[in-house]
């Protein structure tokens, strides 16, 4: 799409976006009726598309892309109503007779720039949010996803009006192009490095914007967690698409007291999951890309391998991995692993466990597996971390009740529920102040007026 084209389209959706429809409560519901429609219409094609870009289960497709659309999508229908309601605050006393109100409004115009690693959720779910909140909306998902991204684009195409909501499919340069267009919100979901390309092209034009960004998520066992029902919610969170999560935990920090039988359930719980030869098995996804696939491989000879190791470079696969004897310098721990790769690190006090987590960036999230009441309140209370589980892994993301964003590096702002409405929603202040009476000492005109304050 040339660049003239683009801004004719952003222009036709600014247009409409000022005829006040897309605002209106019944507009709103249909709207995403009409989306859940065209995703139940569409469900064995997304399946398929999951499949061959990630060779993603339909399990997996069900349960952690589709499955969550449909859950945020009836969780908004049911409270969108009361969500958009003015709401009234007090006033203070100096403004005696006012009323004071705050009124969600569209910010207008919103672009949704997607990541591949789920990329039906999350370019849907943050697209909730801004139908929700009365915007429209030009999505653009990630080339590293090709048929369903191609897909996003005939299914939104068949649903929605260009001038509403549009998909435009596209790798950087198209993303570039985006970000020099006059939108009035960016949603953008993705990686640390590109956050900050984004965040500055919308420092240009001050346009505000979400970023849900990455890192690595530490994942704290204590001595006292029980360790064959941690290993397996471990194994789930980690090895659930190949790794390539955002919120999967990317290294683990265990008690030195129970490393070596944390292993061993995990070793156990991994051939539970995919079997002996996980290479071979139909529902373990695969690396997105070749040039993914060998910045992972390249950690392999890190440490020592305790569980796994084996790559299938013609099917871009990487057995679940686990790595001993690892330590901080390494290229592994440098930058977020985003694959099937675990590496393990020992503490004996879990305040050298928040240290250690204290001396990163802080990450998108965390999780804990302890009994113990007062270690959990140290770690929530010590580490900053967007999100988190304990004694349980990836779960927060999955309820609209918990806003879902990262902090600091891993991200700005959130979304999830009523935070995706928030989100795209700018808090308008009103105060209607009373004509039935007035106090002349406000006036330049009362000298002694501010004593009575
Ligand atoms: P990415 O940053 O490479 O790409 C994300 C999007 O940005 C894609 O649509 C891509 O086309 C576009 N893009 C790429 N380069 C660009 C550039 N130079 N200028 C403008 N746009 C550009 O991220 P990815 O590889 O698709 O996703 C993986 C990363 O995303 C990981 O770091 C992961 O942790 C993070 N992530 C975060 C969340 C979250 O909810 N916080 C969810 C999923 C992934």
């Amino acid at each position: 799409m040339n660049n003239d084209t683009m801004a004719e389209l952003i222009q036709k959706q600014k247009h409409f976006h000022r005829s006040g429809t897309a605002r209106t409560l019944e507009f709103r519901i249909t709207q995403l009726k009409r989306l859940r429609e065209a995703i139940v219409s569409h469900e064995r094609q997304i399946i398929d598309a999951l499949k061959q870009d990630l060779n993603k289960s339909e399990y997996e497709a069900y349960s952690t892309e589709i499955g969550i659309i449909y859950g945020e999508i009836s969780y908004t229908l049911k409270k969108l109503k009361k969500w958009m309601a003015p709401r009234k605050v007090r006033t203070a006393f100096t403004h005696i007779g006012s009323k004071g109100y705050i009124v969600p409004e569209p910010y207008g115009t919103a672009l949704i720039i997607a990541p591949w690693n789920y990329p039906f959720q999350l370019a849907i779910a943050p697209l909730i949010g801004a139908i929700a909140a009365g915007n429209t909306a030009v999505l653009k998902p990630s080339e590293l996803t090709p048929n369903l991204s191609a897909l996003l684009c005939s299914m939104i195409g068949n649903t929605f009006e260009e001038d509403y909501v549009a998909t435009i499919e596209g790798g950087a340069e198209v993303s570039q192009q985006l970000l020099q267009q006059p939108f009035d919100y960016i949603f953008f979901t993705g990686s640390v490095n590109v956050g900050r390309i984004v965040m500055e092209a919308a420092a240009k034009q001050l346009i505000p914007l979400t970023l849900e960004l990455g890192g690595k998520s530490p994942c704290i066992v204590h001595w006292d967690a029980p360790l064959k029902l941690t290993a397996k919610r471990i194994a789930f969170g980690k090895f659930t698409n190949a790794g390539q999560t955002c919120i999967a935990p990317d290294y683990l920090l265990v008690h030195s007291k129970v490393k070596d039988r944390l292993l061993l359930h995990l070793k156990e719980e991994i051939t539970e999951f995919y079997g002996k030869e996980p290479l071979t098995n139909p529902d373990y996804s695969h690396i997105v890309s070749e040039k993914h696939f060998k910045r992972l491989a390249a950690f392999l000879d890190q440490g020592t391998v305790v569980s796994g190791g084996k790559t299938s470079p013609e099917q871009l696969c990487i057995e679940p991995t686990l790595l001993d004897h690892i330590t901080w310098d390494m290229p592994v721990m440098q930058e977020e692993i985003f694959g099937p790769i675990l590496p393990i690190i020992v503490y004996d006090k879990i305040q050298d466990a928040i240290d250690m987590i204290n001396n990163r960036p802080k990450p998108l999230a965390l999780y804990l597996f302890s009994q113990e009441q007062e270690i959990q309140d140290i770690v929530i209370e010590q580490v900053s971390f967007g999100g988190g589980t304990i004694n349980d892994t990836l779960m927060h993301i999955a309820t609209p009740y918990l806003p879902f964003g990262g902090v600091g590096e891993s991200g700005i702002g959130s979304y999830h529920g009523q935070s995706s409405f928030e989100c795209f929603s700018h808090q308008k202040s009103v105060l209607k102040q009373t004509t039935a009476f007035d106090f002349k000492f406000r006036y330049p005109s009362s000298k002694n007026g501010l004593k009575y304050l």
